[in-house]
């Protein structure tokens, strides 16, 4: 017998399990909206133009050689991309006040972020919002912080629920750690106004609550790298401290290469040394060093101007892309005459809406209509294309009539 026939079978993770399921089904109407990757019109994965470049580039580089990185990653990819997050002329990276650490995408920025505050940091309370990625509860739980949520999403108006979340931080611990989206919510595609932002910026220094932002689609919600990055900004203008995990799986399209940052503002550079010379005894006995590839495709993009030009010109055709999808979807609800109020399909940011149906709606659909789908009503506007929205359309006027 095994010494393993004791482990039992574990369940499919509740986004990845999407795909898994969808791959299964033999039906040629076949939609995967649960996935969150840009796909094409025609429905197909993108590498982008710019990156091939890149990529290119580096191939024809005989001096490129395959040695190990430093534990914290490619040196340049470190600058720039936290110029990318803070603005080029911030002055927590004019002060070297900013520590940066190539990671392993989002998640594993997140990831180290979270053991380093479990060692280091005070409080080891964080709040997530609710809902949230629902990988961030184990992301953090498994570190070792504590995990809370705070109030955000109202079903009621499909909006933020703005009264809630200043309450809940309200009355959080002084010192506690806040996970905030830094823009384009995942999986609600709620953001607060820039209004908010600042009310909530407001409430969490007078509280000296920790922001911690997680940036997964800077670019990508709006077109504007800069404008994505506004709540990020707000906050380390003010001089103080936060944290920050960015991806570039979904703005430069290198999902596989698994390649972001984390950065950790503080407050002077003396302590931003120290910090980063503890991130590398997070890091070592987890990984040694990041993979070399993605972040050297980054770095050659971001340090030449007509590349980084070509790029923005990328992202913001993406990002259009989605907010097409968004209008077809919604004008072929109201065509249709599908009961409901759909104006959030286009109030929300993002990859994603949070369409509103119920866990048994989104059954309905993808066992009569073969569409794939968060049990949470969440779909990607990034799967859907001209052509498969009319399919979907019927498939919610079914399940909502
Ligand atoms: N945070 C959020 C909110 C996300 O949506 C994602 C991607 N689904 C990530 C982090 C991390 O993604 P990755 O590790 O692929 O960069």
């Amino acid at each position: 017998d095994s010494v393993f026939a004791a482990v039992v079978q574990a369940p499919e993770d509740p986004i990845l399990g999407v795909t898994v399921a969808y791959n299964k089904d033999p039906s040629p109407v076949k939609v995967n909206l649960g996935v969150g990757a840009y796909r094409t019109e025609e429905g197909k994965p993108l590498v982008l133009n710019v990156v091939r470049r890149a990529e290119q580039l580096l191939v024809n580089d005989r001096s490129r050689v395959k040695e190990y990185l430093p534990i914290t990653g490619l040196a340049d990819f470190n600058k720039l991309s936290a110029k990318l997050i803070f603005g080029s002329d911030s002055p927590a990276i004019r002060e070297n006040r900013v520590t940066t650490a190539q990671c392993l995408s989002g998640t594993g920025s997140l990831r180290v972020g979270a053991e380093f505050l479990a060692k280091h940091y005070h409080e080891r309370t964080i709040y997530i919002p609710s809902p949230t990625w629902g990988n961030h509860t184990k992301v953090f739980a498994l570190a070792g912080l504590s995990v809370k949520t705070y109030r955000y999403y109202d079903p009621a108006t499909r909006g933020l629920n703005f009264q809630g979340l200043l309450e809940d931080l309200a009355s959080a611990p002084s010192g506690a750690i806040v996970l905030l989206h830094a823009c384009a919510h995942n999986p609600t595609g709620v953001d607060p106004t820039l209004d908010q932002w600042e009310q909530i910026r407001q409430l969490m220094r007078s509280k000296g609550l920790l922001p911690f932002f997680d940036s997964a689609y800077q670019g990508f919600a709006s077109g504007s790298l800069d404008a994505d990055a506004q709540s990020v900004r707000m906050f380390v203008a003010d001089g103080g401290e936060c944290l920050a995990a960015q991806s570039y799986a979904k703005n430069m399209g290198l999902y596989g290469e698994r390649v972001g940052a984390l950065s950790i503002v503080c407050r002077s550079a003396d302590v931003a040394v120290k910090v980063e010379s503890q991130l590398k005894l997070v890091i070592r006995p987890m990984y040694s060093n990041p993979p070399i590839h993605g972040a050297s495709i980054v770095a050659t993009i971001l340090k030449d101007s007509d590349m980084y030009n070509e790029w923005t010109i990328e992202l913001k055709a993406m990002a259009d892309r989605i907010i097409s999808m968004r209008h077809q979807l919604f004008d072929a609800l109201r065509t249709r005459g599908t009961p409901g109020d759909w104006s959030h399909i286009i109030k929300q940011i993002g990859m994603f809406t949070f369409t509103g149906l119920n866990k048994e709606q989104v059954a309905f659909m993808t066992k009569e209509y073969h569409i794939y789908m968060t049990s949470d009503g969440r779909i990607s506007m990034a799967g859907l294309s001209s052509r498969t929205v009319p399919h979907l359309v019927e498939a919610i006027h079914a399940a909502v009539t």
